[in-house]
């Protein structure tokens, strides 16, 4: 999952990025509201953390242009505390929720969360895709009832490849939505990376079909 947040107070964007990583999201930050229009427009998010008074482009005008365009990215509105009428700005320019500053680390991941939850997935973060099943809160894996070990970055691929169970993904999108724009990435990451979720969910389950799959020419595919 990975999140553009865009906010020109430099200690809180960074803050937000440190705890999401934290979190397993792949975080972009950037301090203006034209860098953040740019990102917004040319990178691949499943998320926007929008603050609304910015330096170059306000919150707000960020917010109706990328809908004008038709760009659906879950879009949270920050604002400062108390002003009702700019939370009542931020829901009619198209975003699809707002946090009040300064808020509770817990509440932003709890935000989070109901905006990327697909309608399909279950209220307590729990993403089933056959007999897998992982915990978006408690970041645990299991199959057939056994737990699963994964690091942070394969727990982030395998949850990516989960909420689009059933769809091929290529290379580049899978490196779009689960590394940062720092991050140097190169496709034969991926396969590492398929290499060794394959060895731990699929591999030990001998009785149970593999769930990833390559589609030749294109990429993979879960379920
Ligand atoms: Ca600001």
């Amino acid at each position: 999952m990975r999140i553009l947040v865009v906010e020109d107070e430099h200690l809180i964007a960074n803050s937000i990025k440190k705890g999401l990583g934290q979190e397993r999201y792949a975080v972009d930050v950037c301090y203006t509201g034209t860098d953040g229009y740019d990102l917004a427009v040319t990178e691949d998010y499943d998320l926007i953390i929008l603050d609304l008074m910015l330096p170059g482009m306000d919150g707000l005008t960020i917010c109706q242009k990328l809908r004008k365009k038709n760009i659906h990215i879950p879009i949270l509105m920050l604002t400062a505390k108390g002003q009702i009428q700019d939370k009542v700005q931020g829901l009619d320019a198209g975003a699809d929720d707002y946090l009040t500053k300064p808020f509770a680390f817990e509440e932003l991941l709890a935000r989070i969360r109901a905006l990327t939850r697909r309608p399909k997935d279950s209220l307590d973060s729990i993403l089933e895709v056959g007999d897998l099943k992982l915990d978006t809160k408690s970041f645990e894996a299991k199959r057939k009832n056994k737990i699963i070990m994964l690091s942070s970055k394969e727990f982030s691929f395998l949850e990516y490849l989960m909420r689009n169970a059933n769809k091929i993904l290529t290379k580049n999108q899978i490196i779009a939505h689960v590394w940062d724009y720092d991050a140097d990435i190169l496709t034969n990451t991926v396969e590492v990376y398929i290499k060794n979720l394959r060895r731990k969910i699929d591999k030990p389950f001998i009785n149970s079909k593999p769930l990833i799959q390559t589609v030749r020419g294109f990429g993979y595919k879960l379920g």
